[in-house]
């Protein structure tokens, strides 16, 4: 299979003659042997078959290896939220007195996790301004910085990372570049395509698409070499799985195999085959929502763009944006649905705005399938100080926007009465 559209609705899950057409759900927390045997065989190589559903199930397993095919990637693990995923991501990688460089232009709740709760285990994260330099980012590497992190696209300031950029000095330096790669989805961009080597997402946001249920994935390339002496857990045995060497055993995809192995089966964060299943009605037309978002988003964007009252539209598929070159580059098939925008008035004024739509919901939840929004300042990134709130683009008079796939006609409607 060549192309998004096909992969959406075949990858992952063949029926077999005369089964079910669908991908159907193993809601199962344990699965059946003949021996004790054929168990124990699976303790020594976990990849072997399904034992229990804290790690591995099928139908989720369907789901995985859909997203890695979308993504380019190897293999793929769904987690039970998008903060799960970031969270494994880099446990996988780094441990106490360890270190992770970080694009500062990521989700709020994700600069939490980092700044504050990472730290309690001992990682520090270092952020960088997502248009440093190469040079700049090199001089925020030490000798123990375990990864470098990122957002294609981020939330809620639309800053666009190039990923060629930080690949570059993550290579240099021999460490793993990981993505979150939520708001492009693989249908917009393909991170892995431009150097990443781990990609992951919030799948709450489009790939579910129908704000049904909370998830996360991490994707894994395959492409990394970890032989090069900074990570030790994967050359050397696993004392705590019968002394697998995941880059020995498993050369294709060590670093999803190590994070399923070691953290997927001490903090069983994993969905349910019931979650899988939901997962994979959203994903089944992602490719098809994607281009429709971004088409409503576009025009949405240069209707307020327009507007009197309106003081800003960010948006990286307006000619006047900061990030418009690089959407031309890592967004070619579009911008999604996703944009801020600044109102003249002060924030009293932006929440009475925000308050007389009518048909966009106010809610905590973007890139759904129902037009919605949010004051970040006061929800999301509430818990931030001024210089944080300042250095991820945000101010009190700026509402995120999510275009849903409504006909546009409405949607523009909604916000011309509620800007009167
Ligand atoms: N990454 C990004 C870019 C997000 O926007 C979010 C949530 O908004 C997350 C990660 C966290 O995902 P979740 O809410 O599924 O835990």
């Amino acid at each position: 299979m060549e192309h998004d559209e096909t992969k959406c609705l075949h990858s992952g899950y063949t029926p077999q003659n005369g089964g079910p057409g669908v991908m159907p759900i193993f809601q199962s927390t344990t699965f059946r042997f003949n021996s004790t045997q054929e168990i124990a065989a699976v303790f020594d190589d976990p990849t072997k078959a399904h034992i229990y559903s804290r790690f591995t199930n099928p139908t989720v397993e369907c789901v995985e290896k859909k997203i890695a095919d979308l993504e380019n990637a190897k293999a793929a693990m769904c987690t039970t939220s998008g903060q799960a995923a970031s969270l494994i991501s880099i446990l996988n990688l780094a441990s106490s007195g360890d270190r992770i460089l970080s694009s500062s232009a990521i989700y709020g709740g994700t600069i939490n996790l980092f700044a504050v709760t990472l730290k309690k285990f001992g990682i520090e994260v270092d952020f960088i301004d997502v248009d440093a330099d190469e040079k700049e980012i090199q001089a925020k590497i030490k000798p123990n910085t375990k990864a470098i992190f990122g957002e294609t696209l981020s939330n809620p300031s639309l800053q666009i990372m190039d990923i060629e950029k930080f690949a570059a000095v993550a290579n240099k330096n021999q460490i793993p570049l990981i993505v979150d790669n939520t708001f492009p989805t693989p249908i917009l961009c393909k991170p892995i395509d431009f150097g990443a080597d781990i990609v992951i997402h919030s799948t709450t946001k489009y790939m579910d698409g129908h704000a049904l249920q909370v998830g996360g994935v991490i994707v894994d390339s395959g492409k990394f070499d970890f032989n090069n002496g900074k990570f030790p857990d994967f050359t050397q045995p696993d004392e705590s799985y019968h002394g697998i060497i995941y880059t020995k055993d498993y050369p294709d995809c060590p670093y999803i195999i190590k994070a399923r192995a070691q953290l997927m089966r001490d903090f069983g964060c994993y969905p349910s085959g019931m979650s899988g299943f939901l997962l994979n009605i959203g994903l089944e037309t992602l490719a098809l929502r994607m281009e429709r978002y971004s088409k409503n988003g576009l025009q949405l964007a240069e209707f307020l763009n327009q507007h009197p009252k309106v003081k800003a539209v960010n948006y990286p598929m307006l000619k006047d944006n900061k990030y418009y070159h690089l959407a031309q580059k890592y967004l070619k098939k579009g911008a999604s649905g996703v944009m801020s925008i600044t109102l003249k008035g002060d924030k009293d004024e932006t929440i009475k705005f925000m308050d007389k739509l009518k048909l966009a919901s106010k809610e905590v939840h973007v890139a759904d399938i129902r037009t919605c929004v949010l004051h970040p300042a006061s929800s999301t990134h509430r818990q931030l100080t001024n210089e944080q709130l300042k250095a991820c683009g945000i101010n009190p008079s700026m509402v995120r926007v999510s275009a849903g796939l409504e006909n546009i006609d409405d949607i523009i409607k909604d916000f011309e009465q509620a800007l009167l």
